[in-house]
């Protein structure tokens, strides 16, 4: 199979290209700067790959089979005017682009399947509420970025199969919210950010990247499917749990003014959650390699 994957290089895509190329796969990154994809996938050890900047994402998509869309600008910096637009349109843009080089590919040659990144931001924000797939979407900034996300790439023709994935809070080595939460984490001695009770919906990167792959290729993966594990937790659990592995006590919360401090209104994401479930995942039986947050720790700091 030939996948076009945008965002390739950023934390989720880079591991996907990796295992899409493990599996002998033909891949086409599709970025906005050529030099910094060669230094992700230096051709020594990503022969084949190819690396396609603007102007090469037509050719590249009119020849795969399936597009991975990840592009985005990250959210977890401190959030100005600018910023939040940036935030929305640069997941419009990208997502736009795609959809229209899927629609206007020649029949025969177009991909037939679309795999789109959303977030579980959708749902907004609740220390109450339950979140599956069916569950209303909120009100808030971060809803409403991935409801005009979504609805770009609902725009897509009809023939080809779309899977939205609403993404958690990915945890992985060396990026995402961990490499961010870390150092504040240490620098408190450790302990849940804000108040705790807030709702942690996460899912460990093996995982969020086996359910694109298998999203790829698998016809009963359309529609909206969340992307995150069986078991949220509130964060302070998560904490403890990150203590625990850290060998780290866990009494002192960070306040929020400190989380503000650094990420100004972005700070929302880690101060407000949402419980979410991944009812469609389990319900075609995706097989979660990492259910509970304490394995996904370990596996990945120890
Ligand atoms: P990253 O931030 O690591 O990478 C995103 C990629 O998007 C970058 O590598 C970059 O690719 C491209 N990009 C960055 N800024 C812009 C911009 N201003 N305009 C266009 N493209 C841009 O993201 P992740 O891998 O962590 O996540 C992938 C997607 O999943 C994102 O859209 C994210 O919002 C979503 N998601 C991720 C979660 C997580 O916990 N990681 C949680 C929920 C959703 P290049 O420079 O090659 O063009």
């Amino acid at each position: 199979m030939t996948v076009s994957v945008t965002g390739a290089t950023g934390f989720i895509g880079t591991r996907l290209v990796q295992r899409l190329h493990a599996d002998n796969h033909n891949v086409c990154v599709l970025t906005r700067s050529k030099s910094k994809a060669e230094t992700i996938f230096p051709v020594k050890n990503f022969p084949g790959i190819v690396i396609a900047e603007e102007a090469g994402w037509k050719d590249c998509i009119e020849g795969s089979n399936a597009v991975v869309n990840l592009a985005g600008m990250p959210i977890s910096t401190r959030w100005s005017p600018e910023i939040k637009k940036e935030i929305k349109e640069s997941r419009i843009r990208v997502t736009s682009k795609v959809v229209d080089l899927i629609n206007s590919s020649p029949q025969g040659v177009r991909p037939t399947v679309l795999v789109s990144a959303t977030a579980v931001g959708y749902y907004g924000t609740s220390e109450t509420q339950v979140f599956n797939e069916n569950s209303p979407s909120g009100n808030d900034y971060l809803a409403e970025v991935c409801r005009e996300w979504e609805g770009t790439a609902l725009k897509v023709d009809k023939d080809v199969r779309l899977a939205l994935i609403r993404i958690g809070v990915v945890l992985g080595k060396d990026g995402g919210a961990l490499a961010k939460m870390i150092p504040l984490f240490m620098m408190f001695a450790g302990g849940p950010l804000g108040s705790g009770q807030q709702w942690f919906s996460w899912i460990h990167l093996d995982d969020i990247v086996n359910l694109i792959y298998e999203a790829l290729s698998n016809p009963s993966y359309k529609g909206v499917i969340n992307g995150t594990a069986p078991n949220p937790v509130r964060l302070s659990e998560m904490c403890n749990q990150l203590g625990n592995v850290l060998g780290r006590p866990s009494w002192l919360p960070v306040p929020d003014f400190a989380l503000k401090a650094v990420l100004g209104e972005g700070a929302s994401v880690v101060l407000e959650g949402q419980k979410v479930v991944p009812a469609k995942a389990k319900e075609l039986g995706f097989p979660f390699k990492y259910p509970y947050v304490k394995d996904a720790l370990k596996s990945i700091l120890s």
